[in-house]
């Protein structure tokens, strides 16, 4: 259960992407579907996880190592006082259409709600 996929490419700058944060397990680049003013995503860059249901105890501190990235890119960003929202989708019922786990930071204006 570890395929490439398109975000392999990016950790490798095979393809563009906008990288607006990396450290030495987490990238971050700019979705180019922005969903938000601000959109973001974060991934794990060593390991491919593809996805929520496939985590392990194990990688319980690869996933605070993405939300943690997160929290400091919208510090960075000034997003942080007005606020954001993480969402990482599973599957199809969430739409996920990229099978390497990743966090969405959506910001910058008011996001309204989403229904069950
Ligand atoms: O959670 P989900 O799998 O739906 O999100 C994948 C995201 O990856 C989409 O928002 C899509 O726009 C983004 N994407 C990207 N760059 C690519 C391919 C997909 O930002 N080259």
């Amino acid at each position: 259960m570890s395929s490439e996929t398109i975000f392999s490419k990016i950790i490798r700058r095979e393809i563009p992407a906008t990288i607006v944060y990396e450290d030495e397990e987490v990238l971050g680049f700019k979705d180019i579907a922005p969903q938000a003013p601000v959109h973001v995503l974060f991934i794990p860059k060593n390991e491919i996880i593809p996805t929520l249901d496939d985590l392990q105890p194990g990688n319980a501190q690869l996933v605070g190592k993405l939300a943690l990235a997160a929290a400091h890119y919208a510090r960075q960003e000034g997003l942080a006082e007005d606020g954001y929202r993480i969402v990482m989708n599973c599957r199809e019922h969430a739409g996920q259409t990229v099978f390497h786990i990743h966090m969405h930071l959506l910001a910058g204006a008011p996001l309204g709600h989403f229904g069950a």
